[in-house]
């Protein structure tokens, strides 16, 4: 499971620059999503080469009262939920002692801390982190997230500190079934579904339950297919009950999504398709997963209600329309059958194995049909191109000027090599090189 970083400090510090910059993708989306508590946010650093959640425990903007108390419960559920601690300071502000009592806050949890000394841009590195010496850390970064720098520093300085990679690769190489994380905002009918496709074998995870804080795995055998479920929420009732509040927990999501190879987003039919939804789908999409939409709590819906409820969804998930909708009662097991069928066909195109001379054909007939506009006189051209990965299917172009290539002609390759090999229900990623 993805480890987690957390980000902590004063606010103004640079925290949310910071979350930014370790954040931000391929495609310089950056995706925030408030959990429960307000103001946190989640997202995967991809710059090392291995990935993990930051938490960003920040945003304390419009608070005027109670700062210290809500900074300090803000560390805490960081000191609870991350194995490696970032603890972000201001060069210019200097040692402040809301700092140093941040810093015990923090020492006490005994987890690996990095301190991070912020917005040094412009000043003399000695001078910028001389007096935070004092703190006796000896992981100490300077930064400036604004620009950008120091960044890679301070990642590969975490990295070694996180908890040893279980390296699951070799035993999901053996094993042949398809992960499917089942994901979606409290209430959605997560468990219903799960425990309507276990049925009997639900008792598999009993003893499971409460042992463990991260995601569950569930084997699951449905008309001759095997499949592993991954569960943020679902079985574990009893240990949910137990824990007091049923909190939604995004650190969770993120770590099925990235340990899975299709998601299905589980949303009610009766409520409105929420922001939350989409940044998760938008989650799922960055990290290239497979995606099926499950609309849930069919059952019940009149005709009007139905039809509404298709047309919201048309419209707002226009930016998946590769992704297919299924409508379902949990409850009763209707459209069961369908889901996973899609969650097979999802998997089956994510996997697809792409050949090189098909790939390059089908680039030339791309092309033909439709060049790149010209950028100062000159056409980017594009010459040959070849699989690169699997999960998401992955097509390098090789050409010139790719650079200069624009989102709706890359959306156009997308969906040419789409068509072409009937990729449905997967994200597609187009690396162009430069050169050969
Ligand atoms: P947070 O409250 O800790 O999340 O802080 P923010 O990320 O919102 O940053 C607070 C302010 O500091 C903003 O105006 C940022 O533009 C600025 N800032 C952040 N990082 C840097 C930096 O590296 N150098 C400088 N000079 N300013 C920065
Ligand atoms: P979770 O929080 O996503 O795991 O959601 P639950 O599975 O606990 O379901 C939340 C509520 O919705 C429960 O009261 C379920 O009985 C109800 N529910 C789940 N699926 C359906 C469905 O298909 N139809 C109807 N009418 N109710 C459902």
């Amino acid at each position: 499971m993805l480890p987690v970083v957390a980000l902590v400090g004063r606010p103004n510090v640079g925290k949310s620059t910071l979350f930014n910059a370790m954040t931000r993708s391929r495609d310089a989306l950056v995706a925030d999503m408030p959990g429960v508590t307000r103001d946190r946010h989640y997202g995967v650093c991809h710059l090392g080469p291995r990935p993990f959640v930051v938490v960003d425990t920040g945003g304390l903007s419009g608070v005027e009262e109670g700062l210290d108390a809500l900074t300090a419960q803000q560390v805490r559920l960081a000191i609870d939920e991350a194995q490696v601690l970032v603890f972000v300071v201001d060069a210019r502000d200097g040692l402040l002692p809301q700092d140093q009592g941040i810093l015990s806050e923090l020492r006490r949890s005994g987890k690996p801390i990095l301190l991070g000394v912020n917005k040094t841009d412009g000043l003399e590195e000695q001078d910028a982190l001389g007096e935070f010496t004092r703190f006796g850390i000896a992981a100490m970064l300077p930064l400036s997230a604004a620009h950008n720098r120091g960044t890679e520093d301070l990642i590969a300085a975490a990295l070694p500190l996180l908890p040893p990679d279980e390296d699951e690769s070799e035993a999901q190489a053996e094993d042949d079934s398809i992960r499917v994380a089942i994901v979606g905002r409290p209430n959605a009918g997560k468990s219903t579904l799960i425990n309507r496709l276990l049925g009997e074998n639900r008792l598999i995870v009993s003893d499971v339950a409460g042992t463990t804080r991260d995601p569950i795995r569930v084997p699951l055998e449905r008309d001759g297919k095997r499949y592993t479920l991954i569960d943020t929420a679902g079985v574990r009732r009893r240990a949910r009950v137990e824990e007091g509040v049923e909190k939604f927990s995004v650190i969770k999501t993120l770590q099925s999504m990235a340990a899975s190879q299709v998601v299905v987003l589980m949303v009610d039919a009766r409520e409105n398709l929420a922001d939350q939804d989409l940044t998760l789908i938008g989650h799922a999409v960055e990290e290239g997963r497979a995606l099926v939409i499950a609309v849930n709590k069919w059952d019940g819906m009149d005709a009007y209600q139905r039809e509404q409820c298709q047309r919201t969804l048309e419209r707002k998930l226009v930016f998946v329309d590769w992704a297919k909708t299924v409508f379902i009662s949990a409850l009763h097991g209707s459209g069961l059958r369908e889901l996973m069928r899609a969650i097979v066909r999802a998997h089956a195109s994510a996997t697809h194995e792409l050949g090189s001379s098909d790939l390059t054909r089908t680039l030339e007939k791309a092309y033909e049909a439709y060049q790149p506009p010209l950028v100062r006189g000159h056409a980017p051209k594009l010459r040959f191109a070849h699989p690169g990965g699997s999960n998401p299917p992955t097509i390098v172009i090789h050409g010139s000027r790719t650079k200069h290539i624009a989102p709706a002609y890359r959306r156009y390759l997308e969906g040419f090599f789409r068509k072409r090999y009937r990729l449905e229900g997967t994200p597609i990623r187009i690396d162009f090189r430069d050169g050969d």
